[in-house]
C-alpha cells in the first residue's frame, strides 16, 4: 500500500519545482498508461512516476529519491517480463519522452537516447541504408533489450545486441552523470554489456 504521504504533489513540491517533465501520481489519470507493462499481470504500484524530458531531470530524480530514501527504477520499452521497470512504493523514471536517435553514417554509429525502441532507431537507420542489432519486436526499448544482451536477427553476422554498445551516457546512484567506453569507466562498459539494467540509468547508448 502506498503510504499516504507520498499520494500528495506536495510532498514532490522540491522535486517537481526542478523539472521540466512531468510528475504522475495514482491518482492522475496518464498514471496507468505508464504503469502498465506489457505484461498486464505486472500489478506493482509506484508511489510516482516520473515522466523525464531531459538528462537533467534524471539527475534530480536520482539525486531527490537517494535523499527521500524511496526505492527508484526505470521503464523504457516496459517489456520486461517480470516488471523490473516499476518500483513497488518507490519512483519511477519513465523515459519513454527521450528517444532521440542521432546516426553518423559516416562512422556507422547511432546515439540513441535511454528510451528509444528499437523502431525508433531502425527507423532512422533505414534512411541511410543501415541496421543493426534491435530486438524483433519494434516497440521493445534498447536500452532494456541491449543491457539485458540482445538477441536479435542480425546476431549470427553481429553479434548480440550488448557487443555493439561502444559508449553509454549513465546516472550513477549519486546523481553523477558519467561516461562509459573503452578510455572511461571500461569496467562499467563491461558491466552494462548485458548485466541488466542496475547500474545507474543509462540516458543515452552509441
Ligand atoms: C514481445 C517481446 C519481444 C521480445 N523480443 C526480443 C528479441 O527479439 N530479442 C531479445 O533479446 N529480447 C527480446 N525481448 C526481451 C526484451 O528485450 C527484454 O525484456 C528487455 O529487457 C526489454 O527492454 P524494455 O526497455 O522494453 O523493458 P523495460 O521493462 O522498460 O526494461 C527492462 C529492464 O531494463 C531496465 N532498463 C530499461 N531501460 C533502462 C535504462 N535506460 N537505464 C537503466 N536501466 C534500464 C529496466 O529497469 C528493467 O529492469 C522481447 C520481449 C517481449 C515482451
Amino acid at each position: 500500500m502506498i503510504t499516504t504521504f507520498v499520494q500528495n504533489h506536495a510532498f514532490f513540491n522540491d522535486l517537481t519545482a526542478f523539472l521540466t517533465g512531468q510528475l504522475l501520481l495514482p491518482k492522475d489519470t496518464a498514471y496507468e498508461q505508464v504503469r502498465h507493462l506489457w505484461n498486464g499481470n505486472v500489478k506493482t504500484q509506484p508511489a510516482a512516476i516520473m515522466r523525464c524530458l531531459t538528462v537533467q531531470d534524471v539527475i534530480h530524480t536520482v539525486r531527490w529519491t537517494r535523499t527521500h530514501g524511496l526505492p527508484l527504477s526505470v521503464r523504457d520499452g516496459g517489456h520486461d517480463f517480470a516488471g523490473r521497470a516499476l518500483s513497488e512504493n518507490g519512483v519511477v523514471i519513465d523515459l519513454s519522452q527521450m528517444r532521440a536517435v542521432t546516426i553518423d553514417p559516416d562512422a556507422r554509429t547511432a546515439h540513441v537516447q535511454g528510451g528509444a525502441t528499437a523502431g525508433d532507431l531502425m527507423e532512422a537507420a533505414q534512411k541511410y541504408g543501415l541496421a543493426t542489432t534491435t530486438g524483433t519486436i519494434s516497440s521493445v526499448g534498447m536500452a532494456g533489450f541491449t543491457l539485458g544482451g540482445g538477441y536479435s536477427p542480425l546476431i549470427g553476422t553481429y553479434g548480440l545486441g550488448a557487443d555493439n554498445l561502444l559508449s553509454a551516457q549513465v546516472v550513477a546512484a549519486n546523481g553523477q552523470l558519467v561516461t562509459a567506453n573503452a578510455e572511461e569507466h571500461p569496467n562499467l562498459l563491461w558491466g552494462l554489456r548485458g548485466g541488466g539494467g542496475n547500474f545507474g540509468v543509462v540516458v543515452s547508448l552509441e
